[in-house]
């Protein structure tokens, strides 16, 4: 089995090349690093992807084209919605939307493309195994709607739009791309974020403040994870 590791930023993936047993090459491909890696005999491609949708949905395509990976884990960090999650908090997606995408003017729900759909579902076996997971390190996870966008969302009226659109427990940049991208070329995925802000006026100071830890905390639960799904 080989598994596909993804995040948007080089701090989110760090951590994980740092926890792998061995990192045995390094490939370029569309300005983007693919590292090959081992961890508890698996196989692992791990690589960040830059921010944003357009980005991520490339990195993800390379992923199952080039590398033929067999399922792919998201890592990273988000902004909280739900008012559960507080910073360092992990959230599983269960499934995934594009909040920045309107045709609305042509009678269209926000989110909806003719011939596609509003929201992209997670693979359920990789949510048990993270709820397992959590159970056995006694870590709070919840489940949500997570809300994708081309735009850091630093302001309460636009994030509760995105909360009253999607029914988002959270939002950030490229789960939902990827989503798609796995969906549509038929690869389990799965995305993990752990909060780095609550997309408010503060957002921005949190985020660097704690862009670091959260990515950390999202890193070493994803590696546990490995170990189960293997
Ligand atoms: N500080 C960075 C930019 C970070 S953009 C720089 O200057 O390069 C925010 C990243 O974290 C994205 O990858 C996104 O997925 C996630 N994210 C965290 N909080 C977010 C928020 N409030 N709105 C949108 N994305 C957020």
């Amino acid at each position: 089995m080989k598994i596909g590791i993804m995040g948007a930023m080089r701090e989110e993936i760090e951590p994980i090349l740092e926890l792998v047993d061995e990192i045995d090459g390094e490939i370029e491909y569309g300005n983007n690093q693919y590292y090959k890696a081992k961890f508890d005999g698996v196989e692992l491609v791990i690589a960040y992807s830059k921010i944003g949708k357009v980005n991520s949905a490339l990195t993800a395509s390379v992923m199952i084209e080039k590398f033929e990976i067999d399922l792919l884990l998201f890592s990273g960090v988000a902004g909280a919605i739900n008012t559960d999650l507080k910073i360092g908090d992990l959230i599983i997606a269960t499934k995934l939307c594009q909040h920045d995408l309107d045709i609305t003017a042509f009678g269209h729900p926000f989110g909806y493309v003719p011939e596609s759909k509003i929201f992209v579902e997670t693979d359920k076996k990789l949510n048990q195994i993270a709820k397992n997971v959590a159970n056995k390190l006694n870590k709070k996870l919840l489940e949500g709607v997570i809300a994708t966008g081309d735009q850091f969302i630093a302001n309460p009226e636009k994030k509760e739009w995105i909360k009253t659109t999607f029914q988002a427990d959270a939002l950030e940049m490229e789960g939902a791309s990827v989503g798609f991208v796995c969906d549509l070329l038929g690869t389990p995925f799965f995305v993990l974020r752990a909060i780095s802000d609550s997309a408010d006026m503060d957002a921005g100071f949190d985020f660097d403040k704690f862009l670091e830890g959260s990515a950390k905390e999202s890193a070493e639960f994803l590696i546990e994870m490995i170990k189960e799904i293997k």
